[in-house]
């Protein structure tokens, strides 16, 4: 009896935990690849977010997140005049001090900056006034980008508040909609693989550097940036991609009151 009883309650346990495991998998997989249909539906909800561009030529935006780097940063633009390719980079104001050279080197080398705030945490953790500081700060440290000004919250999480926000100061927020959480995965082997297996064109690809512990960058775009262009795809900054947009995003607030 005692047997049964010990039994049916392992039953009880291990059921649940299988089917528990079979959703974490399934979400896992859902998140892992942020198959198009979902970017879709995000863009859809979000006209004034920029996430990828509805296009049929093979192109992409590389955005390279928490720049800079003294260490990573001089080796990734050696990199990209290798292949000669132009990215956008994403700029931590606080990484700024002592690497003021590592921006001009970018902008000469014809790459984009980006607004990624102040510090690497979540943006949507900020008041409303602490988020227009944090884009004020950096501005003045990336200095005069042309007209288009790109944001991205810390962490990615954002609300309507900050994007009418930025809109105000003359920013647009700009997402991404490929993420192959290389900053987590940190094999650039794996990394190749997934982004080989998910690129779309118009998509706009996320990777990151800011630290010794993400140099697997170097030789995941030693690899990657060829075997896209082998493939035909073509590298735009963001504001050369946006270009391609045909659907005129909303004004921040109008759809969604
Ligand atoms: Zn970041």
């Amino acid at each position: 009896m005692k047997e049964l009883l010990g039994k049916i309650t392992q039953r009880r346990i291990i059921i649940p935990l299988g089917l528990f495991l079979v959703v974490i998998i399934l979400l896992g997989s859902i998140v892992s690849c942020q198959p198009k249909f979902l970017m879709h539906q995000m863009a859809l909800h979000n006209p004034e977010v920029l996430f990828y561009v509805e296009t049929d030529e093979k192109v992409l935006a590389l955005t390279i997140d928490d720049s800079p780097n003294s260490h990573l940063t001089p080796a990734i633009l050696d990199l990209l005049d290798k292949y000669g390719i132009p990215v956008t980079f994403f700029i931590i104001g606080q990484q700024v001090p002592g690497n003021e050279h590592l921006l001009q080197r970018m902008k000469k080398s014809g790459h984009e900056l980006g607004n990624h705030m102040v510090t690497d945490e979540p943006s949507i953790m900020l008041s409303h006034e602490e988020f227009a500081a944090n884009l004020l700060a950096v501005e003045k440290l990336i200095g005069p980008l042309g007209e288009k000004k790109w944001c991205r919250p810390g962490s990615g999480w954002f609300n309507h508040d900050m994007v009418n926000n930025a809109h105000e100061l003359g920013y647009r927020f700009c997402l991404g909609s490929l993420y192959p959480f290389d900053n987590k995965v940190r094999n650039p082997d794996l990394i190749h693989l997934a982004v080989m297996e998910q690129m779309y064109p118009g998509a706009i690809l996320i990777l990151h550097e800011g630290g010794p512990q993400r140099d697997y960058i170097i030789p995941l775009l030693d690899e990657l940036i060829p075997d896209l262009i082998s493939v035909g795809y073509k590298f735009m900054t963001v504001s050369e991609l946006q270009e391609l947009e045909t659907v005129k995003p909303a004004e921040p607030g109008k759809t969604h009151p």
